[in-house]
């Protein structure tokens, strides 16, 4: 097919049609103004920079069988063909000079940088050895799986599962978990799916036109709402491009946000603006009555009384004191936000949920205002996330672990929403355990996490973490510390399923190795994914079914029949028998658009790379549920129940299915948190944030410093490679209000000492009206850093010296900046940037909120002109005060066991779930021979 009959006349289009995909032709731009023609074959795969799951195009040349350039695929349900910069930039990231091509093994001391290199047979005899070991006696606790960006859906649940290990450990306690809790204790699902594009109003707690969550899709969204004449409310401390550009910046002080939303709340219950009809339909407000009037009546007009003197504290005048914003604007949007009823669309998922001690009460507050609305799991309102994501089935489902990790779940946090990950090194310190074999996987915890010093001392120590092994696709501060480091798949390389809540509607997506799938596509085959992409970067799937081989050999531990093919029994199982059975079978509707097309799924999935499941997905609470023989039902709440579950509750005559809370209705009374120690914080409410002015000293000059956002073009370690992007992006110097500025007498370009409970950095002020008095903020996506020369990404990261003082301090150095270096990419030879910006989170302690366990981000800190001998990304950590800290928060929880014995309620999930009799510790458990 020629150029000309793809693009007749105009010569412009949008996309290539997908029929020309497996001989697109275009013209060569580096040679213009020669018109030479380029042949390529067009692979679908999915981004793997966050966690929106883009779809994007691999052009691969048919000459060189060399990817040129990956641009948007125009199928994917959610992208719809566009990307944000971050998309396009994976050609980098799989062209990188830098990036590690061979499976390494330490060769000096942990961590002093000398490494050899290792067969993929080395690396998973030891590994799985090792393992083996472990698990022949009793050691299951002592191997873990600690993932920072996933980009799959389920495989490593179903891997862990089939170990019998509780041993997975996740990024997202300094991510998101607050939020999540806020959510799940409304309606047992954890994450918003907002319908940006059919709302009225929308509220975001976000920059989501440039950087929230899942926000390429939902960015697209939010602008066709707007089109259509919805309004966009934004509250953020930050004038973000977001706040920019919405009809309503609220700039909340940090932490005061709860305050905010539960005057809103307050407007619209005052001034008739709820759905009350939907209040009684689908609140728990009857459990929430008889907790208050035992033996009483239960009245739905006295629940409403009540509910409004319970947030009568909450006037816009006491939210304009908390907050700053003006008690006119909060009035103004509440009625709004009133008159969207059933099209009110919102979301939050880090900014201030993740920020503030008691985060968690933000997003609950929030969905106090779409319940309020009548908006949840409407069209334009703001669904539960399960309705909108796709989750993959298999062919045999390992049971749930018979184990309980008190490293992951510890008894002082049981409602922690996620694992207490950013503890782990906090809990081996103290004595609480050990690790044999410890994977981090796309995980960078020195440079992500908080207190990243007291991780760096703890994996430099072999007696408590035995092995570790860093599955990542490019250098990073913790692989450094590693004993082996495995490359593995950028997008583009991997195989994965993904499917994420960016609208109404529920799609699946498939990531593959684009030149393995090309040369599949020519008649080629291979046995593993490494044989096909650069050097020996593996993938996951593909390590994972081998170690388990390896780990159980005969299969004796029980372990190998799970990596076995479901369609050759006995076999070891492959990449392609594993998707092939999703596809054929779990996938609603797509054998039989595949079979239209004359493909197997398999093969439509290779071909497309995704498929829409379902559109207009609402209302799934009034589902209908069939009840079976001996069913009870509650003559009070309407709560069904079968063999001592809750599977629906009756209203209107008729059982449906509700919500997955214990009351199945949507709970705006949490007995839960009354049971576990909470019973002040039964209600959605406002907890006073560690960074409230109440909780600063002014004479010391405290401020606040707000850490969290995201810039547009940056995703923590893994943009550390792409070229473009750090060329776009190469600075994060604090912002500071002018007053602030004033007083201080700093100008933009100033060195400033931000000084924390732990230690200091020094960076560059940038004087700004776009921060609210009394507030610094600097992105976390900076400051990359490398110990030794080989390990990091010269695009990025700044050589620096890390010495510990004789009082046991670290201090840190940067030795150089960035600048040209010789590579095979002649580009590496015109980096013209100097500045790769500071590391601020190695300054900051551990601050575990008490109820959801989340990180709490926000610092108090006191910024001070740099003082004599200060120099530019200067770092110094107390680790030994960093303790300290971690154990004033911890004097902050209500440990467990709750009510029955029970660690956690049963009804909050687990990431990974065990087994249920663990739920119950050892003396509370039906059977104690089930020990963990
Ligand atoms: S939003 Fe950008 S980085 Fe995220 S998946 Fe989409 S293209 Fe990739």
């Amino acid at each position: 097919m020629t150029i000309e009959r793809l693009l007749p006349g105009s010569g412009l289009q949008a996309f290539p049609p997908p029929e020309t995909w497996d001989d697109w032709r275009e013209y060569d731009p580096k040679q213009w103004p020669r018109r030479v023609e380029k042949r390529y074959m067009l692979v679908p795969t999915i981004c793997f920079n966050c966690e929106a799951a883009c779809g994007l195009l691999a052009y691969v040349d048919k000459d060189a069988m060399r990817v040129r350039k990956f641009e948007g695929n125009p199928l994917h349900p959610a992208s719809r063909g566009r990307n944000c910069a971050k998309g396009p930039a994976t050609i980098n990231q799989i062209h990188d000079p830098e990036r590690i091509l061979h499976p390494l093994r330490r060769a000096g001391r942990r961590g002093e940088g000398q490494w050899r290199r290792a067969s993929w047979d080395e690396v998973l005899d030891e590994i799985g050895g090792r393992i083996r070991t472990a698990f022949r006696e009793g050691r299951r606790n002592e191997v873990m799986y600690h993932v920072g960006r996933p980009g799959h859906e389920r495989t490593m649940d179903r891997i862990l599962k089939a170990w019998g290990i509780d041993g997975h450990n996740s990024h997202t306690n300094v991510c998101s978990s607050s939020a999540r809790l806020g959510y799940a204790l409304w309606s047992g699902y954890d994450r918003p799916s907002p319908d940006h594009a059919n709302a009225r109003f929308i509220l975001l707690l976000s920059s989501h036109l440039e950087a929230g969550h899942y926000f390429n899709p939902h960015a697209q969204r939010i602008v066709e709402g707007r089109l259509a004449g919805a309004k966009l409310a934004v509250m953020d401390p930050r004038l973000s491009n977001t706040a920019s550009v919405a009809d309503y910046w609220l700039p909340t002080y940090p932490g005061s946000e709860a305050a905010v939303l539960l005057a809103m709340a307050k407007v619209i219950l005052d001034e008739g603006r709820a759905d009350l009809a939907y209040l009684e339909r689908w609140t728990n407000w009857r459990h929430f009555m008889a907790d208050r009037h035992p033996g009483g009546e239960l009245r739905f007009d006295a629940f409403v009384a009540e509910l409004k003197e319970h947030y009568r504290e909450f006037t816009p005048e006491m939210a304009e004191a908390e907050s700053g914003v003006p008690r006119e604007k909060i009035v103004e949007v509440a009625r709004l936000i009133g008159g969207a009823r059933g099209a009110f669309a919102s979301h939050v998922w880090r900014g201030s949920a993740s920020g503030n001690l008691g985060g968690w009460q933000v997003s609950r507050a929030l969905q106090l205002l779409t319940v309020l609305t009548a908006s949840v799991g409407t069209p334009g309102g703001t669904s539960p996330h399960g309705w909108n994501k796709y989750k993959p089935v298999f062919w045999e489902e390992p049971p749930g672990q018979k184990q309980w990790n008190e490293l992951l779940f510890p008894k002082e946090w049981p409602l922690s929403h996620y694992e207490m990950s950013f503890l782990l090194p906090h809990f081996l310190k103290e004595g609480r355990g050990k690790l044999d074999v410890y994977f981090t996987r796309v995980y960078n915890p020195v440079w992500t996490n908080p207190d990243g010093l007291t991780w760096l001392e703890v994996l430099k120590d072999e007696a408590l973490v035995g092995l570790h092994a860093a599955l990542t696709p490019t250098w990073n501060e913790t692989a450094v510390f590693a004993d082996y480091v495995l490359p593995m798949g950028m997008a583009g390389e991997r195989h994965d399923i993904q499917s994420q809540e960016t609208q109404d509607g529920r799609w699946v997506s498939f990531r593959q190795p684009v030149l393995r799938a090309a040369r599949e596509r020519m008649g080629e085959s291979f046995r593993f994914t490494y044989e096909a992409n650069p050097g020996e970067v593996w993938e996951e799937d593909e390590f994972w079914i081998e170690l388990s081989w390896r780990i159980d050999p005969d299969g004796a531990l029980g372990i190998r029949r799970w990596f076995e093919s479901p369609f050759r029994p006995g076999e070891k199982l492959t990449v392609a028998d594993y998707y092939r059975w999703i596809f054929e079978n779990a996938v609603p509707g797509l054998p039989e658009t595949a079979a239209a097309q004359g493909l197997a799924p398999l093969d439509y999935m290779r071909r497309y790379g995704a498929f829409l499941v379902a559109t207009d997905v609402h209302g799934l609470q009034e589902t209908p549920v069939a009840v079976p023989a001996g069913a009870a039902k509650d003559p009070v709440t309407g709560l069904v129940t079968a063999a001592g579950k809750a599977i629906g509750v009756e209203i209107d005559g008729n059982v449906v299915a509700g919500w997955p809370t214990p009351s199945r209705r949507l709970e705006v009374f949490s007995p839960t948190m009354k049971e576990w120690g909470w019973p002040e914080e039964a209600l959605p409410g406002y907890i006073r944030s560690h960074v409230h002015r109440s909780a600063l000293d002014a004479a010391k000059g405290e401020m606040v410093l707000i850490p969290t956002f995201r810039l547009p073009t940056l995703i923590h370690t893994r943009s550390g490679n792409a070229k473009y992007l750090n060329e776009i992006s190469h600075r994060n110097p604090v912002w500071i209000h002018t007053t602030d500025a004033r007083r201080l007498g700093l100008r933009t370009g100033d060195l400033v000492r931000v000084t924390t409970e732990i230690g200091y950095f020094v960076n560059r002020a940038w004087v700004t009206e776009a921060i609210a008095p009394g507030v610094a903020a600097c992105s976390h996506h900076m400051g990359r850093w490398r110990l030794h020369e080989g390990e990091g990404s010269r695009w990025a990261a700044a050589r620096v010296s890390l010495q510990q003082t004789p009082d046991g301090g670290w201090r840190m150095r940067q030795l150089d900046g960035l600048g040209p270096f010789a590579s095979a990419d002649p580009d590496s030879r015109r980096i013209w940037w100097s500045d790769g910006g500071v590391h601020q989170n190695l300054t900051f302690a551990v601050h575990p909120d008490p109820v959801s366990g989340m990180h709490c981000w926000h610092q108090k800190v006191v910024v001070s002109l740099g003082e004599p001998g200060d120099r530019y990304g200067d770092v110094f950590v107390d680790t030994q005060r960093s303790m300290e800290v971690y154990r004033e928060w911890l004097g902050k929880t209500r440990p467990g066991p709750g009510p029955g014995g029970l660690r956690r309620p049963l009804w909050l999930d687990r990431p990974l779930r065990p087994a249920e009799e663990m739920f119950r510790t050892k003396a509370n458990r039906l059977d104690p021979k089930e020990d963990v």
